[in-house]
């Protein structure tokens, strides 16, 4: 298990490494994240969320087996938007509604260096979508409105401090 990185790190707004090697270092940093998120029961988590700024981010959603996904590549989101309740490892006890596509197209590698393109709707395209924001340093609180945004960081505020 690997502790998660609270917001407020630098790592956590860079953008992200692509990964240049497969193995077993890279089968190491996937099954800790695995296990780091079950612990944390979260559904989806990004590398740089374990201090580790590579793109890679692994999901494990209920009714879906658990994925890895390495240099992800978003191809396609659909026109139409869902929005709902999102909540972020990084950001113990704060949930808002975020508004992103229905659905995503994304290729990437397995931990083996296997490539796959998959199409996902529903919670599983939203993690994705939150996940790969990850990557590039962008958090779910960059997803609302300027004022929204300031009201949910002063809400995380009161919260962390209890
Ligand atoms: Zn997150």
């Amino acid at each position: 298990m690997r502790d998660v990185v609270i917001y407020g790190d630098a790592v956590l707004e860079a953008k992200a490494e692509p990964v240049a090697q497969f193995g077993p270092e890279l089968e190491l940093l996937c099954s800790d994240m695995f296990e780091t998120m079950k612990h944390d029961r979260g559904i989806g988590l990004a590398a740089p969320q374990v201090g580790v700024s590579s793109r890679v981010f692994v999901t494990d959603i209920e009714g879906d087996c658990k994925r890895v996904f390495v240099n992800p590549e978003i191809i396609m989101t659909s026109p139409e938007q869902t929005e709902y309740e999102e909540g972020c490892l990084s950001f113990p006890g704060l949930y808002f509604n975020v508004t992103r596509p229905a659905a995503v197209k994304v290729q990437a590698f397995d931990e083996k260096g296997k490539a796959f393109t998959l199409e996902a709707n529903d919670l599983l395209a939203r993690v994705i979508l939150h996940e790969n924001d990850h990557l590039d340093g962008k958090l779910f609180i960059d997803r609302i409105s300027p004022f929204k945004r300031e009201r949910a960081l002063k809400h995380y505020a009161r919260l962390i401090r209890m």
